[in-house]
């Protein structure tokens, strides 16, 4: 079974640079290929991993691939790959000590080193979970439990109702996964405050200040680093004065945004971030892991172990220094989804991730300065990451008739999106494989698509 994994999943792989970056076959042909009638019985297993893979395999879209710009979307270093493997392999359910002491010391090793390269605060909590709108809601948990604790009320056991009024100020910019947090969390959506932001996407720290000075008792301030559209990332330090004047808990949601301080050359840009009071991130994007991987750090670890932990008489826990997995994540049976972050840290050290970070932003650079060359092409974002924001032409419709003819041409993928009321065209540069020549090849394409409109 391994070797026809082995043998399929190098066949994929080295597919890549050449098959189109769009799936080859429409929703009507997958349906044929792959919902056949489910089977009476056993079949030669061998045969029917064959069977699916075939099936499966027009639809693939290459978004593992050096072309694939759509969304913020990482590809997979090929020693995540493996580690992955072997997760699947060892088949662990990595929720205690007790259920896999291995797992338990590679997660509590990984985010020890998360914490070293991204220069927060040593002791923080971390926890893996399947994304960052997960890492939002966990941050936010923890959050929720901090502010309210200090106005004497015990969230945990007694809920929401009746609570001292929790404010929540955020960015009119937050990312949506901020709302859905809110949701899950009873806090809800129509009573947070938004403060505004500027050309950037960056919230606007004076605004924020107006804002929470209106606010009295416990507060929670959303802050962003890397817009998910133009990249920007919000002043850090003068939002974490703000909020320190008020005593409000600065959360932020950086997704791939944080990733910046693992860059010497980039840091600046995220200069206060580690002042803040927790952080969402993914691993699964710039650090191009498998899916799915996000991490929250708390720097309170007391206040996000009180959010998540679970007790229960038949858990045996041990009561001494072992971590238990569970106790900073809202799963319960999970996945060893920090052993392919262990692997991947292990084998680039601080200087391999700095490097990905850094080409990720050259070629978003590259790709801007071609494009910017045609007669007609604007790019409407300072690009300070790894996003570009491009308009053709004067009008919505070519912006939008471009993207649909690159979808089709199929050299690379990306997506349209709405910036500052005017469709764009967005390119995220996220995959650690995407060189010069992905670049030159794609902005050609993008370009004989715009100028076949004329
Ligand atoms: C991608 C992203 C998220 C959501 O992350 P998932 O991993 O998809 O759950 C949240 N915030 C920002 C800024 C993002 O870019």
């Amino acid at each position: 079974m391994l070797a026809a994994a082995q043998e399929e999943a190098g066949r994929f792989l080295s597919s890549l640079p050449d098959r189109p970056v769009r799936a080859a076959s429409p929703l009507d042909d997958l349906r044929r290929a792959i919902a056949v009638p489910l089977p009476d019985g056993p079949s030669d297993p061998v045969a029917a991993f064959r069977a699916t893979v075939a099936a499966m395999d027009p639809g693939i879209v290459a978004s593992a691939g050096p072309r694939y710009f759509g969304f913020v979307i990482g590809g997979t270093l090929p020693v995540s790959l493996a580690a992955d493997w072997m997760v699947s392999a060892w088949d662990q359910n990595p929720g205690l000590y007790a259920t896999s002491p291995a797992t338990s010391v590679a997660e509590e090793t990984a985010a020890r080193w998360i914490l070293e390269l991204l220069d927060l605060p040593a002791g923080s909590g971390v926890g893996f979970v399947t994304g960052c709108q997960m890492a939002n809601f966990t941050a936010l948990a923890a959050a929720r439990h901090g502010v309210l604790a200090r106005a004497g009320w015990n969230v945990e056991e007694d809920g929401l109702q009746g609570a001292p009024p929790l404010a929540i100020v955020m960015s009119e910019e937050a990312h949506v996964t901020i709302h859905t947090s809110l949701r899950y969390l009873g806090i809800g959506l129509r009573k947070a405050k938004l403060v505004k932001a500027d050309a950037q996407g960056r919230m606007d720290p004076g605004d924020l200040q107006r804002i929470l000075a209106t606010v009295s008792g416990p507060a929670i301030v959303c802050a962003q680093a890397g817009n998910v559209n133009s990249g920007a990332v919000d002043d850090m330090e003068a939002i974490a004065d703000v909020a320190a004047r008020s005593d409000a808990w600065l959360h932020v949601d950086s997704a791939f945004g944080l990733w910046a301080a693992a860059s010497p050359s980039k840091k600046s840009l995220v200069r206060g971030i580690e002042r803040a009071d927790s952080w969402a991130t993914d691993a699964h994007k710039w650090l191009n892991v498998p899916y799915d991987c996000g991490i929250v750090i708390v720097k309170d670890a007391a206040a996000h172990r009180n959010a998540m932990s679970v007790k229960a008489s038949y858990l045996e826990q041990t009561a001494g220094a072992e971590r238990d997995e569970v106790d900073w994540v809202p799963e319960f049976s999970r996945r060893g989804r920090s052993v392919p972050v262990y692997a991947a840290l292990r084998a680039l050290g601080r200087g391999g991730v700095a490097e990905i970070v850094d080409r990720g932003c050259a070629m978003a650079e590259r790709m801007a300065d071609i494009l910017r060359s045609e007669t007609g092409v604007a790019i409407l974002n300072d690009v300070v990451l790894n996003q570009v924001l491009v308009r053709f032409g004067d009008s919505d419709e070519t912006t939008r008739e471009v993207i649909a003819r690159v979808q089709r041409d199929g050299t690379c993928w990306l997506a349209g999106t709405v910036w500052k009321e005017r469709a764009a065209m967005r390119i995220s540069v996220s995959n650690w494989a995407t060189d010069e020549e992905s670049i030159d090849r794609s902005a050609a394409a993008i370009l004989r698509c715009y100028r076949s409109l004329s």
